[in-house]
């Protein structure tokens, strides 16, 4: 079925930050799977883990407890403070279960409240449910009719939360920086003056770190720049390093599911884990953050010095998430298209919005890779931008 348009190579091997396509052509690729690759193609620890724990164990089902997936819970756990952990195959999945565990400590302890305020142009993902959580225009009526509760608020603007909150609120959910708005980041303040508010009025403070989470933003949480702590927070995209798997985490006093109320066959997949234990102990590793804010201050420094030349404003986000926005409205997807095709090798960037590209590169991404990239990006764009 056609959900998207797709450019015509078939990449058919990938390594580190490089892909090949069928024939031969090589890429930098600044997408990695949409924030995915972690570590980048065929990482060799993600490798070796998955190709050990397919020899041991893939799956047992849900109903029985795996080593894996108790490990994984352990350090996810330990990392983020939070107390409970409960996996998912994606990241929508982990945002429908927040919304359900949500909703049901409504009901035992808010009178049956199960409004959850979220936010213009955010992104939650693709169920019915996590689609009316989100702030995409165009999600309000494809669809329809959505399922309710949902009340929007902007983002960076307490007073339009505050407007919103009623007896029937049990919820305020939002991403630390909006990724597919365009990355849009909530500003430290303002996630604290949320904080404060959900405090005052008793309600839990969701944080969808699908994209934001496990070091992509030079920390290993989105919301640890505000110095804030969520009560509830979703995983996903680069928990897995390229394997299917997403989380959801609470503190014990929101975890008010009872046996029976949540589940889902491929959960906590032996297989799956043992990849994200493998992503997470490299992320842990040594000076590895620290090198993702040196790369992420490269990428910066370069951008902001193109941007200037554009005259079109500064560079958007933190760590190895990052927007340049582009002076010519129509300009990010003739300039993707430019960098794909281009001589040489090819440079894989998303155009998230017509006037804004977005890189995503894998955390482990090298000092020259990132000089080459941001020479052809430069090159491109000055055409692009320029060109009728
Ligand atoms: C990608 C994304 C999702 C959805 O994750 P899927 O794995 O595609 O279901 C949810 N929230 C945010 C912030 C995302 O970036």
């Amino acid at each position: 079925m056609t959900v998207t348009h797709r450019p015509s190579p078939v990449f058919t091997r990938g390594r580190g930050s490089w892909l090949w396509d069928g024939e031969g052509r090589r890429y930098l690729d600044l997408v990695q799977g949409w924030a995915v690759n972690t570590l980048g193609h065929a990482a060799p620890p993600v490798v070796e883990a998955l190709a050990r724990q397919a020899a041991e164990l893939m799956h047992v089902g849900p109903g029985f407890h795996n080593a894996p997936a108790i490990a994984l819970a352990s350090r996810l756990t330990g990392l983020c403070g939070l107390d409970r952990c409960f996996f998912t195959n994606s990241g929508a999945e982990a945002n429908e279960g927040a919304i359900k565990l949500a909703r049901k400590f409504g009901q035992l302890h808010r009178g049956g409240a199960y409004e959850i305020i979220t936010f213009a142009d955010s992104f939650h993902g693709r169920t019915l449910a996590t689609m009316s959580a989100s702030g995409k225009p165009g999600f309000d009526t494809l669809f329809a009719p959505q399922v309710p509760g949902f009340p929007k608020a902007r983002l960076n603007d307490l007073a339009s939360i505050e407007v919103l909150v009623s007896s029937r609120t049990v919820a305020v959910m939002l991403e630390p920086i909006q990724g597919e708005a365009g990355v849009v980041e909530a500003r430290p303040d303002f996630l604290q003056a949320v904080r404060r508010l959900c405090d005052d009025h008793g309600l839990l403070l969701i944080l969808d770190e699908v994209q934001t989470g496990v070091g992509r933003t030079g920390q290993w949480w989105g919301h640890e720049a505000s110095g804030i702590r969520p009560d509830i927070m979703t995983l996903g995209k680069g928990l897995g390093g390229g394997a299917p798997i997403g989380a959801l985490l609470a503190r014990e006093g929101v975890c008010c599911f009872a046996p029976g109320d949540q589940g889902g066959t491929f959960n906590g997949n032996a297989l799956v884990c043992a990849a994200a234990l493998a992503v997470i102990d490299a992320v842990a590793g040594a000076g590895f953050l620290a090198e993702v804010r040196a790369r992420g201050a490269q990428w910066r420094d370069g951008l902001d010095r193109l941007g200037r030349r554009l005259g079109s404003g500064p560079v958007r986000g933190r760590g190895l998430l990052l927007a340049l926005d582009l002076p010519r409205t129509d300009a990010a997807a003739r300039a993707a298209e430019a960098l794909r095709e281009r001589g040489g090798t090819g440079v894989l960037v998303n155009a998230v919005r017509p006037h804004r590209l977005r890189l995503m590169p894998a955390l482990n991404i090298s000092q020259e890779e990132t000089a080459l990239g941001i020479e052809a990006i430069t090159e491109a764009v000055m055409v692009a931008a320029g060109g009728g």
